[in-house]
């Protein structure tokens, strides 16, 4: 491709230009980059920003990406996140190089370079308590003072580094340390523990290990030895950064991969920490990492969200160098108008209310012909049901209605979508709760699919199904997980106490087509009420539950 300007016409964002330069000046020839997640969770849309990018990328400059599992805490990781985040990756359109890598893979060579480090005079082993190394540490304002084992001698080192190895010595007695300097301005630079002792099973390595690795010296080697070129992170690691070079430049190792800052993703109304996700799931204040209200990929993907959705939105919220708040908006925008394109659409009455037709031949059905899609004629037709006794939206009469009510009162007119238009004659109401309970209403035979002969214009079009033939379904609606922006930025509250109680809403009166008995596994989109999807984990044949996806509008604001 032309390296000057991207495959969409948009300007290159920071990280696109430098990948640009350095294929045009012959700095790379092919580049590679790498998703890393930490097995200890599921990935959320914050990670999608991640994959997007670095697959991304990837795919535009004809490179290569790798999928690599960071997974040096064996403590917090489980086998069932390794099977779901490449479950995600590749829903989200994506595939990795080769095989899935992982960090403990590389855990022999890792233990080589450090004896080299220790070689070369620049770490040592370190018998201060975690207590003590964080008081040698010092602070942002006064520098920190060396461990009183810094000095030890190499072969000791070495030795030393051989017994945490061998299990020998206790967890939390030693660690091992780079030398590097404890006036740094860097506290990251303040001779970072480099190896713990962690008497504790992995789930790949088993037991073979007693000491692991930490995150930042594992990181740098794990990209070298992956030959990355760019390696992409969030800016976190900016104040990293310095470290990361300094492993890789202490070792001369053969190549030396670029490490980026880019902003993280965090939206509006939810949490995007893994652990405070976790807490969210095994407090059971959601119904698993899946919930249809959670912001994991899993989660959206129950939900009705689309891999295009997702991946329009990373791209529309470009990659920049300043931590913002993204509002949920823009997202139901993204999926919305992906659904507006794919989704059928149906009729569903959520909450029915009965239509009796007066003039209507008792027993006689019709087939009238319903679009599929409204634009898109290619998507077809489905006959449907209409009878004499028909539901329709409850919401959709009002017995007293004001002016800028459309939709059907006593006296009024409106077209029932693609059958006839029908008048209100008269009410039931239930003589305990004085609640209307049918509307009577006569129809003009006429005005079949929804036009009268004499052009008479009404003003609502509502959507109906026939008692003859409806089928009952669960409908979830869902609103935010949190009724504040953000629930992080109070901090002497905690942010479950921000939760949303009327987050799920459970209709089960809910009414639609026959067709939908059997839960569909495409999007839909039910006429007038939103995007739809039968939940994969929760419907059975003949008992479909459909999670709202989204509103047809942003209706939101409004509600405020
Ligand atoms: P969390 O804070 O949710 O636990 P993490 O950064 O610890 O996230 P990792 O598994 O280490 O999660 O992340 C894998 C990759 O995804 C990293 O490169 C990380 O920078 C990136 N990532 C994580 N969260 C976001 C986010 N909100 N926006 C963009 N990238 C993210
Ligand atoms: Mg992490």
């Amino acid at each position: 491709m032309d390296n000057s300007s991207a495959a969409n016409g948009k300007p290159l964002d920071f990280i696109r230009q430098i990948i640009a330069d350095d294929l045009q000046t012959g700095k790379h020839q092919k580049i590679v980059t790498r998703f890393p997640p930490e097995p200890n969770g599921y990935l959320h849309i914050g990670h999608a920003k991640s994959i997007c990018l670095n697959f991304g990328v990837a795919e535009e400059f004809n490179g290569l990406c790798n999928l690599r599992f960071d997974d040096t805490n064996p403590s917090r990781e489980e086998i069932t996140y390794v099977n779901s985040i490449q479950e995600d990756v590749r829903w989200l359109g994506f595939e990795w190089t080769e095989q899935v890598r992982f960090a403990s893979d590389y855990f022999p060579q890792l233990y080589d370079f450090a004896v080299r480090l220790i070689e070369l005079g620049k770490a040592y082993v370190c018998q201060l308590s975690p207590e003590e190394i964080r008081q040698y540490r010092g602070t942002l304002t006064e520098p920190g003072q060396n461990s009183p084992y810094r000095e030890r001698g190499i072969a000791e080192n070495l030795a030393l580094f051989e017994q945490m190895r061998q299990g020998e010595l206790a967890e939390g007695s030693h660690v091992l340390r780079a030398k590097i300097d404890m006036a740094s301005a860097n506290l990251n630079l303040r001779d970072p523990v480099l190896y713990r002792i962690l008497k504790v099973a992995h789930h790949r390595t088993g037991q073979s290990w007693q000491i692991y690795p930490m995150y930042d010296y594992t990181h740098c080697l794990s990209d070298m030895l992956e030959g990355i070129t760019h390696s992409l992170c969030t800016l976190e690691f900016e104040d990293h950064r310095p470290l990361y070079d300094w492993v890789l430049a202490t070792l001369q190792t053969p190549c030396h991969p670029r490490q980026i800052e880019f902003a993280r993703l965090n939206l509006s109304y939810t949490v995007m920490s893994k652990r405070k996700l976790l807490k969210m799931v095994t407090g059971s204040h959601v119904d698993g990492w899946d919930d249809p209200r959670m912001l994991t990929i899993s989660g959206l993907r129950r939900r009705g969200y689309t891999p295009a959705a997702i991946r329009s939105f990373c791209r529309n919220i470009g990659i920049g160098k300043s931590d913002s708040r993204i509002d949920m908006a823009v997202l139901e925008n993204e999926v919305r108008a992906d659904l507006n394109l794919k989704a059928e659409r149906r009729m569903c009455v959520l909450e029915p209310l009965k239509l009796v037709i007066d003039n209507y031949p008792e027993g006689r059905q019709e087939q009238v012909m319903a679009k599929n899609h409204p634009q898109n004629e290619e998507m077809g037709e489905r006959p449907i049901t209409f009878s004499k006794e028909l539901y329709i939206e409850r919401d959709d009469f009002m017995e007293l209605p004001g002016k800028r009510y459309h939709r059907l009162a006593p006296g009024r007119e409106v077209r029932l979508r693609y059958g006839y238009l029908v008048r209100c004659v008269s009410v039931d109401k239930d003589p305990a709760s004085g609640v209307v309970n049918t509307v009577h209403c006569t129809y003009d035979p006429d005005t079949r699919g929804g036009s009268a002969p004499d052009g008479r214009k009404v003003k609502g079009t509502i959507h109906w199904v026939s008692a003859t033939d409806a089928v009952p379904v669960t409908i979830r609606l869902f609103d935010r997980l949190f009724s504040v922006a953000d629930p992080e930025e109070d901090k002497s509250l905690d942010f479950l106490d921000h939760l949303n109680p009327a987050s799920k809403v459970v209709l089960t009166g809910a009414l639609a087509e026959p067709s939908l008995l059997e839960p569909p596994d495409f999007p839909l989109q039910f006429e007038r009420q939103g995007y739809f999807f039968a939940d994969p984990e929760e419907s059975r044949p003949g008992q479909p539950v459909f999670n709202r996806t989204v509103t047809l509008k942003d209706s939101w604001e409004g509600k405020q």
